[in-house]
């Protein structure tokens, strides 16, 4: 049996899958200030229409064009492996799969939304994008992506990443981009926050309310904001994992799949990976799907369901979403990728259905599991990765327990070469664990006491 699939470049998925077209129950409309639905021309000044359709889009399948096609084929289609060396490691029965998205050039998922987003813009007559990046993968992504099409690009870096991963942003710059750490002295929102907290880790809803702030006042009308994770159109551009994936499975023999995992930050490499196995599960099919999150930032597992920002400064719509609040600044955790107080609207649907059933999991056990993986299939991963690998260990020691041959699928979202400290701390013994409380969690939620209700709405199946 082989240890991984490749597919050919023509096998490569042509469309992008539209979970909004086969959502059970519909999602909320994303609400303006005054608590209305917002029409696609109010977000007009933020992002290119082009890709405001595609957000909006009700559409099952949204053909790929060629040109970011052959964006994609610099990388794509990526590996399936088989985890035969984590599976002896463990004695399970189960199979284990791994889509390794690290082979990017960035070296994570973010990649496939990145030259989509960076095209579209380009379309559109942009000249130049401005974005908010946590752990530095989206940054790098998108810079890369900027590089490739002709753009200008600016990231505002999470504070405590910008110390802690100045690598990413010697990155960011070889790409021909500006990386500055956030909050910084160049906003409104950036400043605010520094005059309050001039000590602040920063967070990943700061940056982004800079990043906006930036792109709406410049006057030439040429910049836009570009976001790498939680909007639907984000979701859309990281489906051809799954797609991929699936093509993937069926050549290694495979007829069903038992259970699909991937870490949870704003939603996008769990949703790239799970979405089109969402479509078989709302046709019927049998399967567990798992988006994993930090204990310290217990988004879908703690949070409630609740009309909220995107940010901070409260720049961004409200969306429905689950949300420990837009102020909430988390524990300061290696997976910087995961430190984000809301996750994308349709996953949060999907959760609200039933179809899929969120786990969180304290630091130390995802670097336990990263350290296992490295030694056996050799991969060090993202720290945001290492949340799915310790879901899909725990899930093998189960399949174990019960002594079934279970199918296990998991998002290699990323590599984590650029982020040995966190390694490194935990080899010596120290990173500690942080789990939210009830009470850290209902402290944190109060601040959406006057938002407008988010109805949990669902057809009662799963
Ligand atoms: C950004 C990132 C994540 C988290 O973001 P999602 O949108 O939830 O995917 C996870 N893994 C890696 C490697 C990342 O770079």
């Amino acid at each position: 049996m082989p240890t991984k699939v490749f597919l050919t470049e023509d096998e490569m998925p042509k469309q992008w899958y539209n979970l909004a077209a086969d959502l059970p129950t519909p999602m909320l409309p994303p609400l303006g200030p005054d608590g209305n639905p917002i029409s696609p021309d109010m977000l007009a000044p933020v992002f290119p229409m082009n890709l405001i359709e595609q957000e909006v889009s009700q559409e099952r399948w949204i053909k790929i064009p060629e040109e970011i096609l052959e964006l994609l084929y610099r990388w794509r289609p990526t590996p399936l492996h088989r985890a035969y060396a984590l599976e002896k490691a463990l004695g399970t029965p189960a199979r284990i799969y791994y889509k390794n998205e690290s082979v990017s050039p960035a070296g994570s998922h973010k990649g496939n939304t990145a030259v989509a987003q960076a095209w579209y813009n380009k379309q559109f007559g942009i000249k130049k994008l401005t974005t908010e990046t946590g752990a530095g993968q989206w940054g790098s992504a998108i810079s890369f992506a900027c590089a490739l099409l002709g753009l200008e690009c600016k990231v505002y870096m999470v504070r405590i990443s910008f110390d802690q991963k100045p690598f990413r942003k010697t990155m960011m710059q070889t790409w021909g981009a500006e990386c500055i750490p956030s909050p910084s002295t160049e906003t409104n929102a950036g400043r605010a926050v520094l005059e309050k907290d001039p000590d602040t880790p920063g967070s990943l809803g700061i940056a982004i309310s800079e990043a906006i702030e930036e792109a709406v006042t410049d006057e030439t009308g040429k910049t836009r904001y570009s976001l790498g994770s939680v909007l639907n159109h984000v979701m859309l551009h990281q489906t051809i994992i799954g797609l991929e994936a699936k093509k993937q499975l069926e050549k290694m023999g495979e007829k069903k799949v038992d259970v699909v995992i991937g870490c949870a930050g704003g939603g996008s490499n769990f949703a790239g990976l799970s979405f089109p196995f969402a479509n078989d599960k709302i046709n019927g099919a049998d399967i567990e799907i798992i988006p994993v999150e930090p204990a310290s930032c217990p988004t879908l597992t703690k949070a409630p369901f609740v009309y909220d920002h995107g940010d901070i400064a409260k720049m961004t719509p409200l969306l429905p979403m689950y949300s420990l609040g837009h102020s909430f600044v988390p524990a300061p955790i290696h997976a910087g990728g995961l430190r984000y107080h809301g996750m994308s609207p349709l996953v949060s649907q999907a959760v609200v259905e039933g179809l899929m059933t969120p786990l969180a999991i304290s630091q130390i056990e995802c670097y336990q599991a990263a350290m296992l993986f490295a030694k056996t299939e050799g991969i060090i991963v993202a720290p945001e990765t290492s949340h799915a690998v310790a879901a899909t260990i725990r899930k093998a020691k189960e399949a174990k327990e019960e002594g079934r041959q279970k199918v296990i699928i998991f998002n290699l979202s990323g590599h984590g070469l650029m982020d040995l400290y966190g390694y490194d701390k935990f080899l010596h013994g120290k990173l500690g664990d942080h789990k939210m409380t009830k009470e850290e969690v209902h402290q944190a939620t109060r601040e959406l006491k006057g938002h407008p209700k988010a109805e949990m709405r669902k057809t009662g199946k799963w």
